[in-house]
């Protein structure tokens, strides 16, 4: 039978935070009193995650499923590939390194059962970096500003979806996508609450500047063209009025005679110039590469095994299969690839 709540973690080198997550994550799901899975994708991590994540599926088999990635594929086509593993009415997202309190899980199940078919949240107080919170400002304010998705805080990562969203979701096949955003184009009755944020106190964010950067670019530009009616727009304009200035000296010309002043200003305009045009360009090229990798249709990620409890254990081709009863796994990983 589907269970009623299914949570979907992403797990990228989190060997360090993942006992302190099972201990608080299990009991708080437990106290929900409904039927639940967990749903660990790991996302082709190097470390030990992957054993840690499998101790923990033998220890609560019959509420725990894993999905192992072969290579990392970033956390949000992991979570789609987890996505497409859900069975539950609610699917919540939630990331491994405790920073959202597992705890709120409740509430975000409450707002569900209120009615809405997409739970947003919003960190009180956020814990982290000074310069991540500033940047996240600027992107949240861009982001409002260029396409119609409507979130507050776009980082925040515990969210709930019904089935209905996870299942418009899971027929999407875009390479470069932003699950908040992706889900949010398919509510209905899209809430927001307000959720405690803690600190990362064990490991690192796996976000680098120029991570961050991509993620930002997969974001505008996967829902909105805006960005690029900007440069054709701000492009008209800057034609209009240098051919307003052609005009103007012209005239200038044959009424006054030549003039050799102003070269170093024109210097400047010319740079400034070719700023904006080499700006442009990239922007387009933003677009183009990703239009490039979807075009070229290669898997978005690729199962490498599910360990599951539904006598198809499915486990990891190659070494590490001994551990686990080697069951279906070339047919089912090639085939849970996507
Ligand atoms: N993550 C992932 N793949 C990646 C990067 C991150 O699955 O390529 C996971 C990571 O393990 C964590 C979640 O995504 O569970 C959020 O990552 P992190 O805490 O580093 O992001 P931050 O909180 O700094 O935004
Ligand atoms: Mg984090």
């Amino acid at each position: 039978m589907n269970p009623e709540v299914s949570v979907v973690i992403p797990v990228y080198n989190e060997e360090e935070g993942l006992p302190q997550l099972f201990e608080r994550l299990y009991p708080a799901l437990d106290a929900l009193g409904r039927s639940y899975e967990v749903v660990f994708v790991d996302d082709g991590s190097s470390d030990r995650s992957v054993a840690e994540l499998r101790e923990q599926f033998q220890r609560r088999p019959d509420v725990t499923r894993v999905v192992v990635l072969a290579r990392n594929a970033g956390q949000h086509l992991a979570i789609l590939a987890a996505f497409a593993q859900t069975r539950g009415t609610y699917v919540i997202t939630l990331d491994a390194d405790l920073q959202n309190p597992p705890e709120e899980i409740a509430r975000l199940v409450a707002a569900m059962d209120a009615g809405a078919d997409y739970v947003g949240t919003i960190r009180v107080s956020r814990q982290d970096l000074m310069w991540r919170r500033a940047a996240s400002r600027l992107m949240n304010r861009i982001r409002e500003g260029t396409t119609s998705i409507r979130i507050t805080d776009q980082g925040c990562m515990l969210r709930g979806y019904h089935r209905s969203v996870v299942d418009a979701v899971n027929h999407c096949t875009e390479v470069s996508t932003y699950v908040p955003a992706l889900a949010y184009t398919f509510a209905r009755h899209p809430v927001e609450i307000e959720v405690s944020h803690a600190e990362r106190t064990v490991g690192e964010s796996k976000y680098s500047l120029y991570r961050l950067v991509r993620l930002n670019f997969d974001l505008m530009t996967g829902f909105s063209v805006a960005p690029l009616q900007f440069f054709s727009m701000t492009g008209g304009l800057i034609a209009l009025v240098a051919l307003v200035l052609v005009v103007v000296l012209l005239i200038r010309r044959f009424t006054l005679g030549s003039e050799a002043e102003g070269v170093f200003t024109l210097f400047a305009i010319a740079f400034f110039l070719i700023g904006v045009t080499l700006l442009g360009l990239g922007v387009v090229g933003e677009y183009v590469g990703r239009i490039y990798e979807q075009v070229r249709q290669r898997p978005r990620y690729t199962v490498a095994a599910v360990l599951e409890n539904e006598g198809d254990t499915v486990t990891l081709p190659g070494p590490t299969a001994a551990a686990v009863t080697p069951l279906l796994s070339a047919e089912r990983a090639r085939g849970a690839g996507e």
